[in-house]
């Protein structure tokens, strides 16, 4: 007998026998006391790590949107906060999410960024957003934050106060933390969303930053609307990913110097993802290699640190119409 087919006769049996079944074994017994309180401890620190994830997208993501502002064709004005409801989280979580988060169905303040206009102001969790006295959540908060005077009212307990809070211009892409193992990040012209597999997998914020880089990157340099403009003119659209991917790359290695982050070594990130993905090093049909990636990055960090040594610009080299 193959081993799969084994596989689907041990399923097939232990369906059949769901419901009228006694085990050979005697179990150890657990009480529904003990089973209760396991299942709390296990929530909290659920939502503690994925807390973790979020404020760490948000320090170092900001960090990138902030700095490089003035490279990015679409801004916004921006403070620094996240705003949850327990909406934002999975249904069975939403007891622990009120618990231990203290979101509730009214729309509150979820993280201050570090050094942020939001946090210079004092903002701080729990607070609630409001615009003619009715709470607001993101969307609201960010059509005010447009207008040119900004006096943000916020209810903290039972008190309202009026905080001056002087937005800063950040690039507009938005940040996504997506829960899956999978090592991956995506840009989608607007948004940036990392999944938690790859907060794990990123040893450093500047490992982070280098791909909050790369994905800011396909956003600022058109690259999704390229993609769908090359699709719609060839149906086919693989073969014209890897340029911009490398261009992302490039770009993104400016825009994590440009915020402050540490290039050296930088590259080892694909190194590491070949331990991981060994197949993927020299297979790519829509990504450049591994290699390719590893040198180019290498390569592109002693651009930059030259241009930084003789106190140049920090820029990527653009082509001129005679490149073309
Ligand atoms: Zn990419």
């Amino acid at each position: 007998m193959s081993f799969p087919r084994l596989i689907t006769f041990a399923l097939l049996t232990s369906s059949l026998l769901v419901g009228c079944a006694s085990t050979a074994t005697r179990l150890p017994n657990i009480s529904e006391r003990a089973l209760r309180a396991e299942s709390i401890v296990q929530e909290n620190t659920a939502l503690a790590t994925q807390t973790d994830y979020s404020a760490r997208l948000l320090r170092v993501g900001r960090q990138i949107l902030h700095a490089n502002a003035g490279l990015c064709p679409k801004t916004r004005r921006d403070i620094g906060v996240v705003i949850h409801t327990e909406e934002n989280y999975p249904r069975e979580l939403r007891i622990a999410a009120r618990r231990e988060l203290g979101a509730t169905d009214t729309p509150s303040v979820f993280l201050v960024a570090p050094n942020s206009p939001a946090a210079r102001a004092g903002i701080k969790s729990g607070d609630v957003f409001l615009i003619d006295g009715n709470p607001v959540g993101p969307d609201s908060l960010q059509e005010a934050l447009e207008a040119p005077t900004v006096p943000l009212t916020i209810q903290r307990a039972a008190r309202e106060m009026t905080l001056s809070v002087t937005p800063n211009t950040i690039c507009r892409s938005r940040l996504r933390l997506r829960p899956s193992s999978a090592i991956n990040a995506f840009a989608n012209g607007r948004n940036i969303t990392v999944t938690t597999g790859m907060m794990d997998f990123t040893e450093s914020d500047d490992e982070l930053a280098l791909i909050l880089g790369h994905e800011l990157a396909h956003n600022t340099m058109g690259h999704i609307r390229k993609v769908v403009g090359n699709l719609i003119l060839s149906g086919f659209a693989t073969r014209y990913t890897r340029p911009f991917e490398l261009e992302s790359d490039y770009v993104g290695l400016y825009y994590m110097v440009r915020a402050g982050f540490n290039p050296d070594d930088v590259e080892a990130f694909w190194r590491r993802l070949a331990d991981v993905d060994p197949r993927s090093v020299n297979r790519a049909k829509t990504h450049p290699t591994f290699p390719a990636r590893y040198l180019r990055i290498a390569a592109a960090r002693e651009e930059v640190l030259a241009k930084q040594a003789a106190g140049e610009p920090l820029v990527p080299n653009y082509k001129d119409d005679a490149d073309e």
